[in-house]
């Protein structure tokens, strides 16, 4: 399988975690036109948002596919309901998100989907896993992901 190389951010922070990130992977390496390439170790993280949620469990996953981006982002969403994601408050706890945060170099700015996804500069708790099975992968800008990791830093996050 070639096509293009997408990255996958996983975090749960509901009904066992680790389970529902496990889980998540499995149903990646099932996609359709899809290879899973590689999947980063499993990591705790600080929750982000409202104040007194269980710990984030994240991982990256590393996906070679032929799926347009629309069309992969429709198998995220289906996955994140099949682990019954219930969305209560924004950034509030769920047992499940897959965000698309890279598809190639591609860059997508859709009512549905921007790539790169815009929060992922700013959360070592994404970058981390990203440069542990990427570490000289590029952002369509040609900046390096490391240098975005070297900015944040590594603290509140716990590689499992
Ligand atoms: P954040 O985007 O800050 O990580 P979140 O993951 O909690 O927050 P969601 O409620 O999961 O946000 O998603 C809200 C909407 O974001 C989705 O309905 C989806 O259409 C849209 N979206 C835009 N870009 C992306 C992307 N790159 N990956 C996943 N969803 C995206
Ligand atoms: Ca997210
Ligand atoms: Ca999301």
């Amino acid at each position: 399988m070639s096509g293009v190389c997408a990255y996958i951010g996983l975090g749960s922070n509901l009904d066992t975690p680790i389970a529902q990130v496990e889980r998540a992977l499995a149903a990646l390496a099932m996609l359709p036109e899809s290879r899973l390439v590689v999947a980063s170790s499993l990591y705790r993280s600080d929750p982000l948002g409202p104040a007194g949620q269980p710990d984030y469990i994240n991982a990256v996953a590393e996906l070679h596919t032929r799926l347009a981006p629309l069309d992969l982002l429709d198998a995220l969403q289906a996955q994140e309901l099949a682990q019954r994601r219930v969305r209560l408050e924004h950034w509030g706890p769920r047992t499940l998100d897959l965000d698309l945060l890279l598809y190639g170099a591609m860059r997508i700015d859709l009512p549905r989907l921007q790539v790169p996804h815009p929060q992922m500069l700013r959360r070592n708790f994404v970058l981390l896993p990203l440069v542990e099975i990427a570490p000289g992968l590029q952002l369509p800008d040609g900046s390096p992901i490391h240098r975005h990791l070297a900015v944040l830093g590594e603290g509140g996050i716990q590689r499992l």
